[in-house]
Protein backbone atom coordinates (compact mmCIF):
# COMPACT_ATOMS: atom_id res chain seq x y z
CA UNK A 1 0.00 0.00 0.00
CA UNK A 2 1.61 3.15 -0.84
CA UNK A 3 2.41 5.33 1.98
CA UNK A 4 1.16 8.63 0.35
CA UNK A 5 -1.70 9.06 -2.29
CA UNK A 6 -3.16 12.43 -3.79
CA UNK A 7 -6.29 11.85 -5.68
CA UNK A 8 -7.23 14.49 -7.67
CA UNK A 9 -6.41 17.21 -6.09
CA UNK A 10 -7.43 20.56 -6.36
CA UNK A 11 -6.14 23.45 -4.23
CA UNK A 12 -5.96 27.04 -4.79
CA UNK A 13 -4.43 29.76 -2.41
CA UNK A 14 -7.10 31.73 -3.07
CA UNK A 15 -10.68 31.17 -4.36
CA UNK A 16 -11.04 31.12 -7.83
CA UNK A 17 -7.83 30.33 -8.57
CA UNK A 18 -6.44 26.77 -8.49
CA UNK A 19 -2.46 26.36 -8.47
CA UNK A 20 -3.10 22.65 -8.17
CA UNK A 21 -6.13 21.01 -10.69
CA UNK A 22 -6.49 17.70 -10.40
CA UNK A 23 -3.03 16.26 -9.49
CA UNK A 24 -2.90 12.47 -8.73
CA UNK A 25 -0.32 9.99 -7.86
CA UNK A 26 0.91 7.71 -5.05
CA UNK A 27 4.56 7.28 -3.42
CA UNK A 28 5.40 4.03 -2.97
CA UNK A 29 6.55 3.03 0.64
CA UNK A 30 10.29 2.75 -0.35
CA UNK A 31 12.13 4.80 -2.81
CA UNK A 32 12.71 8.56 -4.39
CA UNK A 33 9.81 9.86 -6.07
CA UNK A 34 10.89 13.29 -7.52
CA UNK A 35 9.65 16.28 -8.58
CA UNK A 36 10.13 18.28 -11.24
CA UNK A 37 8.66 21.38 -13.26
CA UNK A 38 9.30 25.13 -13.67
CA UNK A 39 9.06 27.63 -10.60
CA UNK A 40 5.38 28.27 -9.91
CA UNK A 41 4.15 24.83 -11.25
CA UNK A 42 3.18 23.61 -7.56
CA UNK A 43 6.12 21.42 -6.33
CA UNK A 44 6.09 23.27 -3.08
CA UNK A 45 2.02 23.14 -2.86
CA UNK A 46 2.11 19.79 -3.34
CA UNK A 47 4.76 19.06 0.03
CA UNK A 48 2.20 21.95 1.96
CA UNK A 49 -0.47 19.36 0.96
CA UNK A 50 1.50 16.24 1.79
CA UNK A 51 2.56 18.11 5.15
CA UNK A 52 -0.97 18.70 5.80
CA UNK A 53 -0.13 22.74 5.82
CA UNK A 54 -3.29 23.08 3.92
CA UNK A 55 -6.20 20.85 3.29
CA UNK A 56 -7.34 19.96 -0.57
CA UNK A 57 -10.18 22.08 -1.76
CA UNK A 58 -11.49 18.89 -3.55
CA UNK A 59 -10.40 15.80 -3.88
CA UNK A 60 -8.17 13.73 -0.92
CA UNK A 61 -4.92 13.42 0.28
CA UNK A 62 -4.21 9.59 1.53
CA UNK A 63 -1.96 8.84 4.13
CA UNK A 64 -1.39 4.84 4.39
CA UNK A 65 -4.28 4.55 2.41
CA UNK A 66 -6.64 6.55 4.88
CA UNK A 67 -7.75 10.02 3.84
CA UNK A 68 -5.72 12.51 5.53
CA UNK A 69 -9.00 14.33 7.09
CA UNK A 70 -9.62 11.12 9.70
CA UNK A 71 -6.22 10.68 10.72
CA UNK A 72 -5.33 12.91 13.94
CA UNK A 73 -3.45 16.09 12.79
CA UNK A 74 -0.61 15.14 15.37
CA UNK A 75 -0.05 12.05 13.87
CA UNK A 76 -0.36 12.66 10.35
CA UNK A 77 2.55 15.42 11.21
CA UNK A 78 4.51 12.49 13.07
CA UNK A 79 4.79 10.70 9.46
CA UNK A 80 5.91 13.16 7.42
CA UNK A 81 9.46 14.97 7.74
CA UNK A 82 10.85 17.19 6.16
CA UNK A 83 14.54 18.71 4.83
CA UNK A 84 15.12 21.32 3.44
CA UNK A 85 17.38 23.14 0.73
CA UNK A 86 19.63 24.77 4.14
CA UNK A 87 18.60 22.86 7.09
CA UNK A 88 18.47 25.10 10.36
CA UNK A 89 20.93 24.03 13.04
CA UNK A 90 20.81 24.37 16.76
CA UNK A 91 24.56 25.84 18.60
CA UNK A 92 24.42 22.74 20.14
CA UNK A 93 26.53 20.05 19.75
CA UNK A 94 26.18 17.51 16.77
CA UNK A 95 24.30 15.22 19.23
CA UNK A 96 21.70 17.92 20.49
CA UNK A 97 21.25 18.30 16.54
CA UNK A 98 20.56 15.13 15.91
CA UNK A 99 18.21 14.22 19.12
CA UNK A 100 15.93 17.27 18.63
CA UNK A 101 12.56 16.51 18.47
CA UNK A 102 12.94 13.15 18.26
CA UNK A 103 11.40 11.43 21.63
CA UNK A 104 13.47 8.27 23.05
CA UNK A 105 16.33 7.07 20.96
CA UNK A 106 18.18 3.89 21.36
CA UNK A 107 22.24 4.04 20.73
CA UNK A 108 21.55 1.21 18.30
CA UNK A 109 19.46 3.26 16.45
CA UNK A 110 21.54 6.00 16.53
CA UNK A 111 24.27 4.27 15.33
CA UNK A 112 22.00 3.29 12.10
CA UNK A 113 20.88 6.42 11.19
CA UNK A 114 24.28 7.46 11.51
CA UNK A 115 26.04 4.66 9.14
CA UNK A 116 23.17 4.85 6.63
CA UNK A 117 23.67 8.55 6.77
CA UNK A 118 27.41 8.89 6.10
CA UNK A 119 27.66 11.00 9.73
CA UNK A 120 29.69 7.65 11.95
CA UNK A 121 32.70 9.45 9.87
CA UNK A 122 31.76 13.19 10.67
CA UNK A 123 31.68 12.37 14.17
CA UNK A 124 34.62 10.55 13.90
CA UNK A 125 36.47 13.42 12.39
CA UNK A 126 35.96 16.16 15.36
CA UNK A 127 37.34 16.54 18.31
CA UNK A 128 34.83 15.13 20.89
CA UNK A 129 32.85 13.20 18.83
CA UNK A 130 29.04 13.49 18.82
CA UNK A 131 29.53 16.14 21.44
CA UNK A 132 31.48 18.41 19.61
CA UNK A 133 29.75 22.09 19.67
CA UNK A 134 28.45 22.81 15.64
CA UNK A 135 29.11 26.05 16.04
CA UNK A 136 26.61 29.00 15.13
CA UNK A 137 23.94 27.74 12.37
CA UNK A 138 26.69 24.86 12.34
CA UNK A 139 28.97 26.83 10.89
CA UNK A 140 31.81 24.18 12.02
CA UNK A 141 30.10 21.49 9.51
CA UNK A 142 30.10 22.00 5.85
CA UNK A 143 26.73 21.89 3.58
CA UNK A 144 26.79 18.42 3.03
CA UNK A 145 27.23 17.54 6.53
CA UNK A 146 24.62 19.78 7.82
CA UNK A 147 22.23 18.34 5.04
CA UNK A 148 23.33 14.72 6.65
CA UNK A 149 22.60 15.99 9.96
CA UNK A 150 19.06 17.13 9.31
CA UNK A 151 18.33 14.19 7.26
CA UNK A 152 19.86 11.70 10.08
CA UNK A 153 17.90 14.24 12.60
CA UNK A 154 14.69 13.38 10.42
CA UNK A 155 14.68 9.52 10.41
CA UNK A 156 15.42 9.45 14.14
CA UNK A 157 11.91 11.12 14.63
CA UNK A 158 10.54 8.00 12.82
CA UNK A 159 8.65 9.32 9.61
CA UNK A 160 6.74 6.70 7.45
CA UNK A 161 8.09 9.60 4.52
CA UNK A 162 10.58 12.24 4.18
CA UNK A 163 9.89 15.29 1.74
CA UNK A 164 13.13 16.81 0.36
CA UNK A 165 13.38 20.24 -1.18
CA UNK A 166 16.36 19.84 -3.35
CA UNK A 167 18.74 18.77 0.09
CA UNK A 168 21.69 19.47 -2.90
CA UNK A 169 20.82 22.84 -3.95
CA UNK A 170 23.95 23.97 -2.42
CA UNK A 171 26.27 21.66 -2.20
CA UNK A 172 29.26 21.39 -4.99
CA UNK A 173 29.51 18.39 -7.53
CA UNK A 174 31.09 16.14 -5.10
CA UNK A 175 29.53 16.40 -2.51
CA UNK A 176 26.27 16.59 -4.52
CA UNK A 177 27.19 12.68 -5.73
CA UNK A 178 28.12 11.48 -2.21
CA UNK A 179 24.23 13.05 -1.52
CA UNK A 180 22.84 11.27 -3.75
CA UNK A 181 24.72 8.11 -2.90
CA UNK A 182 22.94 8.76 0.73
CA UNK A 183 19.68 9.13 0.02
CA UNK A 184 19.50 6.49 -2.35
CA UNK A 185 20.64 4.30 0.73
CA UNK A 186 17.93 5.71 2.47
CA UNK A 187 15.10 5.21 0.33
CA UNK A 188 15.60 1.45 0.97
CA UNK A 189 13.58 2.22 4.63
CA UNK A 190 11.54 5.23 4.40
CA UNK A 191 9.62 6.67 1.14
CA UNK A 192 11.52 9.89 0.06
CA UNK A 193 9.70 12.85 -2.09
CA UNK A 194 11.90 15.11 -3.12
CA UNK A 195 11.60 18.40 -5.22
CA UNK A 196 14.36 17.76 -7.80
CA UNK A 197 16.33 20.63 -9.80
CA UNK A 198 19.27 18.79 -10.31
CA UNK A 199 20.39 15.92 -12.54
CA UNK A 200 21.78 13.93 -10.76
CA UNK A 201 18.53 13.89 -7.91
CA UNK A 202 16.06 13.19 -11.01
CA UNK A 203 18.48 10.43 -12.30
CA UNK A 204 18.74 8.75 -8.85
CA UNK A 205 14.57 8.96 -8.38
CA UNK A 206 12.51 5.81 -8.84
CA UNK A 207 9.75 7.58 -10.44
CA UNK A 208 9.49 11.22 -11.86
CA UNK A 209 6.35 13.54 -11.48
CA UNK A 210 6.65 16.25 -14.38
CA UNK A 211 4.55 19.12 -12.86
CA UNK A 212 3.45 22.17 -14.90
CA UNK A 213 1.21 25.12 -13.88
CA UNK A 214 -0.37 22.63 -11.23
CA UNK A 215 -0.99 19.17 -13.27
CA UNK A 216 1.19 15.95 -13.67
CA UNK A 217 2.05 16.84 -17.40
CA UNK A 218 4.35 13.19 -17.31
CA UNK A 219 5.51 10.62 -15.24
CA UNK A 220 7.44 7.63 -15.23
CA UNK A 221 10.92 6.40 -14.53
CA UNK A 222 13.79 8.57 -15.66
CA UNK A 223 14.89 6.05 -18.58
CA UNK A 224 10.85 6.08 -19.42
CA UNK A 225 11.38 10.60 -19.37
CA UNK A 226 14.26 9.90 -21.38
CA UNK A 227 16.50 11.11 -18.75
CA UNK A 228 19.71 8.84 -18.63
CA UNK A 229 21.69 8.24 -21.17
P1 LIG B 1 6.93 25.65 -7.13
O1 LIG B 1 7.26 25.04 -5.81
O2 LIG B 1 6.75 24.64 -8.22
O3 LIG B 1 7.87 26.74 -7.54
P2 LIG B 1 4.68 26.78 -5.70
O4 LIG B 1 3.89 25.65 -5.19
O5 LIG B 1 5.57 27.50 -4.75
O6 LIG B 1 5.48 26.33 -7.01
O7 LIG B 1 3.71 27.86 -6.31
C1 LIG B 1 2.61 27.54 -7.17
C2 LIG B 1 1.78 28.81 -7.37
O8 LIG B 1 1.17 29.16 -6.13
C3 LIG B 1 2.59 30.03 -7.82
O9 LIG B 1 1.79 30.77 -8.70
C4 LIG B 1 2.81 30.77 -6.52
O10 LIG B 1 2.95 32.14 -6.78
C5 LIG B 1 1.55 30.47 -5.74
N1 LIG B 1 1.78 30.46 -4.28
C6 LIG B 1 2.67 29.69 -3.63
N2 LIG B 1 2.59 29.89 -2.29
C7 LIG B 1 1.62 30.81 -2.11
C8 LIG B 1 1.05 31.44 -0.96
N3 LIG B 1 1.47 31.12 0.28
N4 LIG B 1 0.07 32.34 -1.15
C9 LIG B 1 -0.36 32.63 -2.39
N5 LIG B 1 0.12 32.08 -3.51
C10 LIG B 1 1.10 31.18 -3.39
P1 LIG C 1 31.21 17.66 2.30
O1 LIG C 1 30.20 18.77 2.15
O2 LIG C 1 32.15 17.85 3.45
O3 LIG C 1 31.90 17.32 1.01
P2 LIG C 1 29.85 15.15 1.99
O4 LIG C 1 28.38 15.23 1.95
O5 LIG C 1 30.57 14.99 0.70
O6 LIG C 1 30.34 16.43 2.79
O7 LIG C 1 30.33 13.98 2.94
C1 LIG C 1 30.23 14.06 4.35
C2 LIG C 1 30.79 12.79 4.96
O8 LIG C 1 30.02 11.65 4.59
C3 LIG C 1 32.20 12.48 4.53
O9 LIG C 1 32.92 12.05 5.67
C4 LIG C 1 32.09 11.37 3.53
O10 LIG C 1 33.21 10.53 3.55
C5 LIG C 1 30.87 10.64 4.04
N1 LIG C 1 30.13 10.00 2.93
C6 LIG C 1 29.96 10.50 1.69
N2 LIG C 1 29.20 9.69 0.95
C7 LIG C 1 28.86 8.65 1.72
C8 LIG C 1 28.07 7.47 1.51
N3 LIG C 1 27.47 7.19 0.36
N4 LIG C 1 27.93 6.62 2.55
C9 LIG C 1 28.54 6.87 3.71
N5 LIG C 1 29.29 7.96 3.95
C10 LIG C 1 29.47 8.85 2.98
Amino acid sequence: RPVLEFRDVWFGYRPGAPVLRGVGFTVPARGQVALVGPSGAGKSTIFALAERFYEPDRGSVLLHGRDARFTPYDRHRAAVGLVEQDSPLLAGTLRDNLLYGAGPVTDRDLNRVLAMTGLTRVAAGLPAGLDTPVGDHGRRLSGGQRQRVAIARCLLARPDLILLDEPTAHLDPDSERALAATLHDVAQVCALMIIAHRFTTVRSASRVLVIDDGVIAASGTPGELLLTS
